[in-house]
Formats: C-alpha cells, structure tokens, sequence
C-alpha cells in the first residue's frame, strides 16, 4: 500500500475508533497521518473475537496463542519514535503477533521484513494483511532472534517482545545511524528507542510499557 493512501479503509472508522485517537493525543501523541491511519484501521478485526468490544480500550488484548497485542499507547508510541528518527526504507519487525503493528508499519516504510515463532499466529496475520491489500510485507515463520535470512541491512529493527539482552544477529544487521526498538525490564518494564552510533547505542526516548517474552525457537501447532 502506498505511503499516506487511506483508501479502502475509511468505510471502517467508527466512533470506538475516534475516542481510541482522542485518548492517543491526550497522552501526547501528535503526528497527524499516524493517528488518522489507527482511526481508520479495524483494530477490533486484530484480536481475539471474544475481544473485540474491548478493541479499542487503553489495555493489552489476547490475539490467540497466549499472546497478546500491545496497548494503543504502545503501539503508537513505537511508531511515532520510527516517524521522528529512522530512515523509512527497510524494516525488520520481531514479533508478527496478530499483524496489528506490521499493517501500521507497511503503511510508512517501502518494505517490512516480519517475523514470528508462533505457526498459527504467522499464517494469520499474513492472511489478514493480504486480504486488506498490504503487499509490501515479507513475512518469515521463525525464531527472529536470528534477524533476518540474507544479510539484508535494515533502517530500524523492532522488537515487540520482551528480552534480557538484544540478540547479536538483531543489531547486527542494522545500518549506522539505524533506530532500534525494544522492550527491557530494566529498573522496570518499558519501551526504548536508540539509535546505532558505531559501536555505541544513544537513547532517544522510553516509556513504561508491558510485553510478553521473546522466546527460543518455533512452535508448529
Ligand atoms: N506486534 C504484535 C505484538 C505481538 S506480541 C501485534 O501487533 O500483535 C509478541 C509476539 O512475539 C508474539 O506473537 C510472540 O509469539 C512473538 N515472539 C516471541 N519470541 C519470538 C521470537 N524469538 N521470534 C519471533 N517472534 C517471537
């Protein structure tokens, strides 16, 4: 989808979806084409069913596989940090999850690289985009801890679940002066951005924030 095209989605704002956006600029959240893209998006189509009333609610949602999808804070915090600071070529996302943040991610990038572990939720969430008419996602069933097959170099990596430390492979393959984002638990769970300074990390902002933990390995079920 081209970058700033809303076409096909307006038909889904509702009112749920506006007071999401007005809680958003409440918390501070400003860029313009990111809030009315989470207007426009059907979240409530992301989660679990027996979720969707709640869709559009300040909280974490189950998305299936004891999994859950990030806050609508998080997400656009994330997202906001990418529009502010990173180079909008290339991104790798660890953690496809219900395909939520990847739809908002192909949205401004030319291409999104994503990853998930989980074999059920990867098959989904592809399903899901292609069918909204998002064809500029690579999607990789797999342990992202490894980064991406190809030594492709991303403008910014990601991550939307919860390590102790960042993989090797994930800074890796991340340019100079490419944004990093990821959770820590470190004095206390939150979200940070950071940009690749030779070999040094400049923090550029955190926020207090839950995720579920990145794990080793793939499951098939
Ligand atoms: N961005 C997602 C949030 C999903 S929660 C969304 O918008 O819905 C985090 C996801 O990371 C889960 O789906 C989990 O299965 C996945 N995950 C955890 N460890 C992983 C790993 N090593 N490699 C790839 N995906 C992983």
């Amino acid at each position: 989808m081209s970058q700033h095209d809303l076409n096909g989605l307006i038909t889904h704002t509702e009112p749920r979806a506006s007071k999401m956006v007005q809680q958003l600029k409440d918390e501070g959240i400003s860029h313009e084409a990111l809030l009315s893209l989470m207007e426009a998006i059907p979240r409530h189509e992301f989660v679990e069913p027996a979720f969707s009333h709640l869709a559009y609610s300040a909280t974490p949602l189950p998305i299936g596989r004891n999994q859950t999808i990030s806050q609508p804070l998080t997400v656009a915090r994330m997202t906001e940090w990418l529009l502010s600071y990173a180079r909008l070529g290339r991104v790798l996302e660890v953690g496809t999850g219900s395909g939520y943040q990847t739809r908002i991610l192909a949205h401004f990038f030319n291409k999104v690289h994503t990853v998930e572990r989980q074999k059920r939720l990867h098959e989904q969430a592809k399903k899901r985009l292609s069918l909204m008419g998002v064809n500029n996602v690579e999607y990789l069933f797999g342990d992202g801890q490894a980064g991406w097959p190809n030594k492709v170099e991303m403008d910014a990596v990601i991550i939307t679940a919860m390590a102790s430390k960042i993989p090797l492979p994930l800074t890796n393959c991340l340019k100079q002066q490419g944004i990093l984002i990821m959770p820590i638990d470190h004095p206390t769970p939150q979200i940070g951005c950071w940009r690749k300074e030779g070999d040094r990390w400049k923090c550029l902002g955190t926020e207090s924030a839950h995720f579920v933990p990145l794990l080793e390995g793939t499951e098939h079920a």
